[in-house]
């Protein structure tokens, strides 16, 4: 099991969203030897455009274009993405599965609910992966809903599904991630740190192309989906942004909760003035 881990483990809500957020940086981990996997939440069936099949069919191209070793797609349904008990089970089943060091998830907050809810979703199920109980006795949705009435918020009922998550996570052992960084591209806010992707830029820019059935210039949802042509000036303009910041010509911006550590000081990259 442990032969076969992922080093790096990319979750977000929608088939398409990692590609768009931190493709560069996955493509040059895979570079760099090391394993990387991809869950989407969602397959896509709300899209405006194409099916939830021809999205799998591209979601896979994308990640053989972006080197990925594991890339699976939940079936928690689109637009729909909420943080429950049963998810949570969900993702960290997963998460023991597969058991990444380093998890990456969207940032806590922006436009779409799927987006941030899948933030908090993925962070507590990182958290849950670790507790040796999880799926046995003691701890339960009953004992978490508890917790959750008391701090103000409705009972939720028990899902039909949840006693065979239950018992699908407890098979596996505990594992909860070293690390959790944001991708936010997405949100106006100034990242800790950027991944420098000026090698990978064009590799990101084909993964996104993979999208077909949402990137190829056509009638439906025009207004909300830039055209083809347009897609490669947007992607250089904010990995040219973030790049900008580092001193490097394409990178892709994170947040990190900890602070950073230093060993030596003359060390530091960036320069300062
Ligand atoms: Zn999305």
């Amino acid at each position: 099991m442990s032969s076969s881990a992922l080093d790096i483990l990319a979750i977000a809500a929608h088939r398409d969203d990692v590609e768009q957020t931190c493709g560069g940086t996955l493509l040059k981990m895979a570079q760099r030897g090391h394993r990387t996997g991809i869950l989407d939440l969602t397959q896509g069936e709300l899209g405006t455009r194409g099916s939830a099949q021809e999205r799998a069919a591209e979601a896979a191209e994308a990640a053989r274009i972006l080197q990925v070793s594991w890339r699976q797609a939940l079936d928690i349904p689109d637009g729909r993405v909420e943080n429950t008990w049963l998810n949570r089970l969900k993702v960290a089943r997963v998460l023991r599965e597969q058991r990444p060091r380093v998890v990456i998830l969207p940032y806590w907050r922006g436009r779409h609910p799927d987006h941030y809810t899948a933030s908090v979703l993925g962070y507590e199920a990182c958290f849950l992966a670790g507790l040796s109980k999880l799926g046995k006795q003691g701890v339960s949705s009953q004992e978490s809903e508890v917790r959750v009435e008391a701090h103000g918020f409705s009972r939720g009922k028990p899902d039909a599904e949840e006693p065979a998550a239950s018992a699908a996570v407890a098979q596996l052992a505990p594992h909860r991630p070293f690390k959790i960084v944001y991708a936010t591209l997405y949100y106006d806010i100034r990242p800790t740190f950027v991944v420098d992707i000026t090698d990978q830029f064009e590799g990101r820019l084909q993964s996104i192309y993979a999208y077909k059935s949402q990137f190829t210039d056509q009638a439906a949802g025009a207004g909300d989906f830039p055209a083809h042509a347009e897609i490669r000036q947007r992607v250089a303009t904010t990995a040219g942004f973030y790049g900008l910041l580092a001193g490097v010509k394409y990178a892709e911006p994170f947040l990190q909760k900890e602070v950073g550590l230093v060993e030596d000081l003359l060390k530091i990259p960036i320069k300062s003035i």
